[in-house]
């Protein structure tokens, strides 16, 4: 197949990380026999240096035009001066609006050499197979916020309609479909109206439209202690905006390193969003030691969620998967006898290019 992929290095260890991720989708189209154009765009820190724009409109031309964007990581203390106008996370969120990718999708599948890393007892940690699916375009993030009373007073308006929920619970629904068929959808409806108006709308979705499908709700600060103690029973987890970034980052600590998860953000139509969980990591940028794996994950599901090319994306998991299986961990994960960036991607490349 022919298809047009922007890559947005960003910032810090994001340009190291996608380079190893162009890399394997040049693999891929070579050992598929697909013609993939890869178009480099500038966003966050390293778009506010060359145009003071964090998203400038030719990188928002190409990710429009693209079938699907790849990112790396944006920001760094260069841009964080708390007062700044321009900022590189306005860029990131500006183009999951304008791209209109609505639903996060955050797969956490603990490999069992990453687990050592965890801190949780290892018992816990056996068939652990969960998909976050995050409202990413509403709530408190992209309401209306502000500061009264010269500035002594602050807040920020959480307002969900409807349809905004709708579409992200049918999303989650097909999804479990193809998985163990079981969501659970986490608010605070016994303190919030927006949760109320989330828990009455998943309720009745999944009940007419999805009656396959098991649910619960479970209020989110008893998610916190349940994801600890029984990761194992949680299939899909359904949930906002906020809830969903602080308990996709509690869920990371399962998988062992950050440095491992990727993250797919999808809209209605075929084209998303995809990228690796983990920041710019200014604190090993330049240094060729940043673990790529989880950039190449999210390599996987844009092959999956937005090129319809399943076998691929599950080839590129499962040359990750050897990788750690046969022990190619960059530092993070391994103090003794790390591979490099490089090596750990080129390892992955050449597997996929094996691969029966
Ligand atoms: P971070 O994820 O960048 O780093 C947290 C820790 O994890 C660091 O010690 C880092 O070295 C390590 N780490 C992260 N990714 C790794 C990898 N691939 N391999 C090995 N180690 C890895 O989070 P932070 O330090 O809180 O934030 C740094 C900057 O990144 C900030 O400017 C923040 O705003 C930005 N950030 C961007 C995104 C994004 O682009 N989506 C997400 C989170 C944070």
């Amino acid at each position: 197949m022919k298809a047009t992929i922007t890559l947005l290095p960003g910032d810090g260890i994001g340009p190291e990380v996608m380079a190893e991720a162009r890399k394997l989708l040049e693999a891929v189209a070579t050992r598929y026999e697909h013609e993939f154009t890869l178009d480099e765009a500038l966003i966050g820190g390293a778009a506010i240096d060359a145009t003071s724009d964090p998203l400038p409109p030719a990188t928002i031309e190409k990710c429009e035009r693209a079938d699907a964007v790849l990112l790396g990581a944006v920001g760094g203390p260069k841009w964080s001066d708390p007062n700044a106008k321009v900022r590189p996370e306005q860029g990131l969120l500006k183009l999951r609006a304008t791209l209109g990718v609505y639903a996060n999708l955050r797969p956490v599948v603990p490999h069992p050499v990453a687990a050592k890393h965890a801190p949780l007892k290892p018992e816990l940690l056996e068939g652990v197979d969960l998909l976050f699916v995050r409202e990413l375009t509403g709530g408190a993030y992209f309401g209306e916020k502000g500061r009264e009373q010269n500035g002594q007073v602050a807040f920020d308006v959480a307002r969900y309609s409807v349809s905004e929920v709708e579409r992200v619970t049918r999303r989650a629904a097909q999804l479990a479909r193809g998985r163990r068929k079981k969501i659970t959808h986490v608010d605070k409806a016994n303190v919030l109206e927006t949760s109320r108006l989330w828990r009455s709308v998943v309720t009745r979705v999944l009940s007419e439209e999805f009656p396959d499908i098991a649910f619960e709700h479970v209020l989110v600060d008893a998610m916190t202690m349940h994801l600890l103690h029984r990761p194992a029973s949680f299939d899909v987890i359904l949930t906002e905006n906020l809830f969903g970034d602080i308990l996709t980052d509690e869920a990371s600590v399962l998988a062992g390193s950050m440095g491992l998860l990727p993250s797919a953000s999808i809209g209605d139509g075929k084209s998303g969003l995809y990228e690796p969980i983990h920041g710019s990591a200014p604190d090993i940028a330049g240094q060729g030691i940043a673990n790529p794996y989880a950039t190449l994950l999210s390599v996987a599901l844009l092959l999956r969620h937005s090129l319809g090319l399943e076998a691929e994306a599950q080839a590129v998991e499962n040359a990750v998967s050897q990788a750690l299986d046969a022990g190619v961990l960059t530092r993070d994960l391994s103090a003794t006898g790390a591979v490099s960036t490089t090596q750990a991607g080129q390892w992955v490349c050449e597997r996929l290019r094996d691969s029966a």
